[in-house]
């Protein structure tokens, strides 16, 4: 069975457990997911025995291309998305129509609603990203590309700083390394702080210098295709003053102990809760002000996130998460380390290979 077909059987399966005839998938990235078309403005109508594309004469060679034999309905130009989908509804006799709350809009449900008065509606919240949290074997080895492409990306970028670099430069350097590199593009704008601009967790890049101050803090990773990895390291541009290191440390150990938690069967909320102990235990508890990590894939942020209240969600082989504890003082700036870590069916695996026990943050 292709990746494609068992992903659909599994949707069905929780499509008809939601009591629903069909789902529509209106959602981007839950569109590739399940039939690995990557153009924009397309919709998916899964029913319990079919599946069909809605989309447009623009991408009539990519559709050939990237999801040969799926079903498809190609609007003419002219010819609207919805009253397209409202037909079709119609003619594979769907009633009871899942939607996808996060991406569809009251105002589309509402013109649909119009459009196909027989038709009644139920909200699916998350029924595909649910499928999504755990990763199969191609979807893992796209991860580990973009791990070594980000890690390639920062070594090269790194090796090209000097005193006058500026945040911006930083950034556009990685984005043109992580391209060099074979990666489609950096997975989001990079963080690139200097100094007590780290303090800001999402700190988007200026013109300070890195001479401005002894350290910078850099949160990037890559896009290999599809798949996405997200790290964070820091680099002592300066002198090295035994603030920063006592804080690196504890970042560290926090970082550390709660990657070594990680195994099938532990809860999201227990492997922050393990590094958040640390961090307090030090007497920094009030300036880690965010969750320790979130599951990486499609997307940058997706299910399922290492935070309180998650006590409920535990941890399967194939997830892929980031560990990102960080400490933020302000007027001072902050020390963040990330990686991407596998759960496998013995524990975990660190995807992502960049040095950084503290002697590896020295810059040149
Ligand atoms: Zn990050
Ligand atoms: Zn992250």
């Amino acid at each position: 069975m292709t990746s494609s077909a068992s992903r659909l059987k599994k949707l069905r399966t929780r499509v008809r457990q939601h009591g629903a005839d069909a789902l529509l998938v209106t959602n981007f990235h839950n569109v590739t997911y399940l039939t690995g078309f990557t153009g924009e403005d397309s919709f998916l109508l899964v029913t319990l025995d079919s599946a069909t594309l809605v989309s447009d004469r623009r991408f009539t060679i990519q559709l050939a291309e990237e999801c040969p034999g799926l079903d498809l309905v190609v609007r003419e130009p002219g010819q609207l998305m919805l009253p397209t989908v409202a037909d079709l509804v119609e003619k594979t006799g769907v009633e009871l129509l899942a939607i996808e709350s996060a991406s569809m809009t009251v105002g589309m449900q509402q013109a649909l609603g119009e459009l196909a008065p027989d038709m009644r509606f139920v909200l699916s919240g998350n029924l595909v990203e649910q499928l999504r949290e755990v990763k199969d074997k191609s979807e893992i080895e796209a991860t580990r590309l973009a791990c070594r492409q980000a890690a390639k990306s920062f070594e090269a970028a790194r090796a090209l700083i000097t005193p006058h670099t500026t945040e911006k430069q930083l950034a556009a350097e990685l984005e043109y390394q992580a391209r060099r590199f074979g990666a489609k593009r950096l997975s989001f704008p990079p963080i690139v702080a200097v100094g007590a601009r780290a303090a800001l967790p999402h700190a988007t890049p200026t013109d300070q210098r890195i001479e401005d101050a002894d350290f910078v803090l850099v949160d990037w990773g890559a896009d290999s295709g599809l798949y996405v990895s997200d790290l964070t390291r820091m680099v002592v541009t300066g002198r090295l003053s035994q603030k920063f290191a006592r804080i690196y440390e504890v970042v560290l150990d926090a970082q550390l102990a709660a990657i070594s938690a990680i195994r099938p069967g532990a809860t999201c909320e227990q492997i922050d809760r393990v590094a958040r102990d640390r961090i307090e235990a030090a007497g920094y508890g009030k300036y880690f002000g965010h969750g320790l990590g979130h599951g990486i894939g499609l997307e940058v942020h997706e299910a399922p996130r290492l935070s309180r209240g998650q006590d409920k969600v535990v941890l399967r082989p194939g997830m892929i998460v980031t560990v990102e504890p960080g400490i933020y003082l302000p007027n001072w700036g902050g020390i963040r380390i990330e990686d991407d870590i596998l759960v496998t069916k013995s524990g975990h695996e660190v995807l992502t290979d960049v040095p950084k026990q503290i002697d590896d943050c020295h810059w040149g």
